[in-house]
């Protein structure tokens, strides 16, 4: 038995999990997710999604392919080029990536809105206060004054002068049908998905298929290094992006390795 077989999914703070561990991000990932069930932050159902995303990601390679690093630089630049950007936050996200999320919009100038699938007020109080522990100032998504049109009553709330107005939103792991409402809105969709299958991703503007633990600070280090961009710049660099090629590159790679 190998030193690495004794890690188990039950170590009780990340910084336990040794970083030279083959599957060491797998591992991040779960642990983070159980540790947002046990806060009240994940749904028990995110644990699913979790395994579904990470199954996709061991047949990716569990790296950043070159599509998707395209992609994270055309949702940089569509970001930097919105009046009213906004970054959906749901249960697996504040679990996975808080910090990585207020560093994007600070980037960015995106606001941050907790959009639930399983919606309770407990819920939405514990991820706002989760993300303001991991330093947002500001979090939407608790006045819910507005709805999606076409989506059922929880699942349609948004906050009026957050996702419902906003021109371009960032929808990680986000829920097939909810991805098609907003697409309908008119809004341009960035939608973070290992599946390259899924409806979100191809219903999307943007198609990043990676894992959201590296989608996001990479999408990070692509804004900073755009900041400097003219519009009309980072108007070429969203006009040259190809969905369609980049969510083939994608299964490609997880059908064939290539
Ligand atoms: P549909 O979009 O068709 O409704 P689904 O039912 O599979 O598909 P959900 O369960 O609503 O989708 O969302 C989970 C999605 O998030 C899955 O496609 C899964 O691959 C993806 N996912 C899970 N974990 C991660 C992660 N860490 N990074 C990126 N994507 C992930």
């Amino acid at each position: 038995m190998s030193d690495y077989d004794t890690v188990s999914a039950e170590v009780e703070h990340e910084e336990e999990i040794p970083e030279d561990h083959p599957r060491y991000q797998d591992l991040l990932t779960r642990h983070r997710i159980e540790n947002g069930v046990e806060k009240g932050i994940t749904h028990l159902q995110g644990m699913h999604a979790e395994g579904r995303g990470s199954a996709f990601d061991y047949l990716l390679g569990e790296e950043t392919i070159p599509s998707a690093d395209e992609a994270e630089r055309v949702a940089a630049a569509h970001l930097l080029l919105a009046d009213q950007p906004v970054l959906s936050i749901n249960g697996n996200v504040a679990a996975l990536v808080p910090s990585e999320m207020v560093d994007l919009a600070d980037a960015t100038g995106a606001d941050l809105e907790v959009n639930l699938f399983n919606r309770t007020p407990e819920r939405i109080e514990a991820i706002a206060s989760h993300l303001r522990e991991h330093g947002a100032e500001d979090v939407k998504g608790l006045e819910a004054d507005a709805r999606i049109p076409r989506l059922d009553h929880q699942r349609a709330k948004v906050d009026a002068d957050g996702i419902y107005d906003a021109d371009v939103v960032v929808v990680p792991l986000e829920d097939g049908d909810r991805a098609e409402a907003l697409e309908e809105m008119g809004k341009t969709e960035i939608v973070i998905d290992l599946n390259p299958l899924s409806r979100s991703p191809q219903v999307a503007d943007v198609p990043i298929v990676d894992n959201i633990i590296r989608a996001v600070p990479n999408m990070t280090d692509h804004a900073r290094d755009l900041a400097d961009a003219g519009e009309a710049d980072l108007e070429t660099v969203v006009e040259e992006f190809d969905r369609e090629a980049a969510l083939e590159a994608a299964e490609e790679r997880i059908r064939n390795g290539l």
